[in-house]
């Protein structure tokens, strides 16, 4: 078990001196205003399995900023697993609330499950008092809240960042098997009202996932810093005079080959320069990389066979490029199978004709660096023209939010969390089934041939966010849900 140290970014006054957030800032403190004394002497502990990468380890350190400057105490910790029985297990029970996989969960299992987590109740007993708060994110950590009950009169709460609209017997198995912990929580935290199981519906809260419009993520980037990032982390070639310190890692990217390397084989400032169509995602089959990168390859195979080859449509799709990013695997201990989704994509990639292959990249982004990583997705998601989100099954997509706020166009599958998040042909584009792959191939050329109706979407995408998804409606959401457990 670690304490995670949150270090200092944006304050209060920062995020008033933007005049999109000036009102909600007021608005929030003065809603909030109730909570410090209601919760005073009391800490919440947030606790989860990972201090980087994914919407969890995203979302904390600005939250507990925000949350801490109320006068509240707030900390965060991280159960140690390195056990690859537990990743395995851990990430059949995340694919499986997902509904997908198999329906066996044996006893073997469940001792492997209960066995890590109580590897790290010792030390969670030496921070947590009598009075805490604790909640406990998504399944790797859930047993532990039940054996620090044991010890502590906290209150607990399970935040579930994931979810399937509809039962299966995959589901069923899933739940049967989490179910002999629920009796140990409170209350239950999840992203949307039809992700909730039956039995857990009186007891749940729902918070949409937010995110912080000032984090590295997603604060303002000028073309020119966009352009420092991306040529000071590799993606980009071109020697520019740039002022930016130099960043510690390279990006990686696959090679024609598929092995890994930090050249940059097309000499172009191509994805500045040309449409770009971008997905950054773990390295998850759930994600639709696959799929997307098929689209794509229809997409451009369909435009060679066009006759008018002097048309603008044609011009823009042939030029068209896309990025797929996620995490370099160098740096992720926590998920077994990502490796072998990249490499699927690999040889997917390999596979591709010469012309195919220089309009597509694949990189790899260095996670174990928060703050590189942050800055490289912020300026590659700015220089995109489409900002996709096609997964299968998403319990709500931080990437779709963050590329919103940034006024970039969003399409995104019919996966229930997604399509909370973005109004179709409003904010975005749901392409609803996102196994379809000459549907989804046709809503990319659509959307690369519509810029008029991607500065709209674009646009309007940044008003959905301040109005739903920043971290002030969520903070404020969180401390009426804590604060109300007696
Ligand atoms: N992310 C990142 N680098 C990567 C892949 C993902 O920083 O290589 C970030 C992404 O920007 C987003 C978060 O990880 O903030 C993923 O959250 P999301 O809700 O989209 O998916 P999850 O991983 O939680 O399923």
């Amino acid at each position: 078990m670690k304490k995670i140290i949150v270090k200092p970014g944006a304050k209060l006054d920062d995020y008033k001196a933007y005049g999109t957030l000036y009102n909600l800032v007021n608005q929030f403190l003065e809603d909030v205003a109730e909570f410090p004394d209601k919760l005073r002497g009391k800490t919440i502990w947030m606790i989860n399995s990972t201090a980087i990468g994914g919407g969890v380890a995203e979302m904390l350190p600005s939250q507990m900023r925000i949350i801490r400057t109320l006068g509240i105490n707030i900390e965060w910790l991280v159960i140690e697993a390195r056990d690859e029985a537990f990743f395995n297990l851990t990430k059949r029970i995340h694919n499986a609330i997902h509904g997908s996989g198999k329906p066996n969960f044996t006893e073997d299992d469940r001792e492997v499950y209960e066995r890590v987590n109580a590897r790290n109740l010792e030390k969670a007993l030496e921070y947590i008092e009598d009075g805490d708060l604790v909640v406990i994110h998504d399944p790797q950590p859930m047993p532990l809240g039940g054996m620090i009950r044991k010890h502590k009169k906290v209150k607990l709460v399970w935040r579930c960042h994931i979810g399937l609209e509809t039962e299966n017997e995959v589901t069923r198995a899933v739940w049967d098997f989490l179910s002999p912990y629920f009796a140990d929580y409170d209350r239950f935290v999840y992203s949307l009202a039809s992700y909730v199981p039956e039995i857990l519906k009186d007891k749940t809260a729902i918070i949409p996932p937010a995110i912080d419009p000032l984090s590295h993520k997603n604060r303002m980037l000028w073309m020119s810093k966009c352009l420092g990032i991306l040529q000071q982390s590799g993606i980009i070639r071109e020697q520019l005079p740039v002022l930016y310190p130099n960043y510690k890692h390279k990006v990686r990217r696959v090679m024609p080959d598929g092995s890994f390397d930090t050249v940059n084989h097309d000499s172009e400032l191509d994805i500045i320069f040309h449409p770009t169509v971008l997905q950054i995602s773990r390295w998850d089959r759930l994600k639709g990389f696959k799929e997307l990168m098929e689209a794509f390859i229809l997409m451009k195979r369909d435009n060679e066979k066009k006759t008018d080859k002097s048309s603008l449509v044609y011009r823009r799709i042939r030029h068209c490029r896309l990025t797929l990013g996620g995490p370099d695997p160098a740096f992720v201990s926590d998920d077994p199978e990502g490796m072998e989704v990249l490499n699927e994509l690999i040889e997917q990639y390999k596979a591709l004709s010469v012309d195919l292959q220089r309009a597509i990249a694949l990189l790899l982004l260095p996670l174990d660096n928060p703050k590189e990583n942050a800055l490289i997705v912020n300026a590659l998601q700015r220089s995109a023209t489409i900002v996709v989100q096609n997964s299968i099954q998403e319990g709500f997509g931080l990437t779709a939010t963050e590329a919103m706020w940034k006024q970039r166009p969003v399409l995104v599958s019919g996966a229930a969390g997604l399509r909370a998040q973005v109004q179709h042909d409003i904010n975005g584009r749901i392409n609803p089934d996102p196994t379809n792959i000459a549907q989804l191939a046709k809503c990319l050329e659509e959307m690369l041939s519509n810029p008029k109706e991607r500065d709209k979407w674009g646009f309007n995408g940044q008003v959905r966010v301040i109005n739903n998804f920043t971290l002030f409606s969520q903070i404020k959401a969180w401390l009426s849900h804590l604060s109300s457990l007696e």
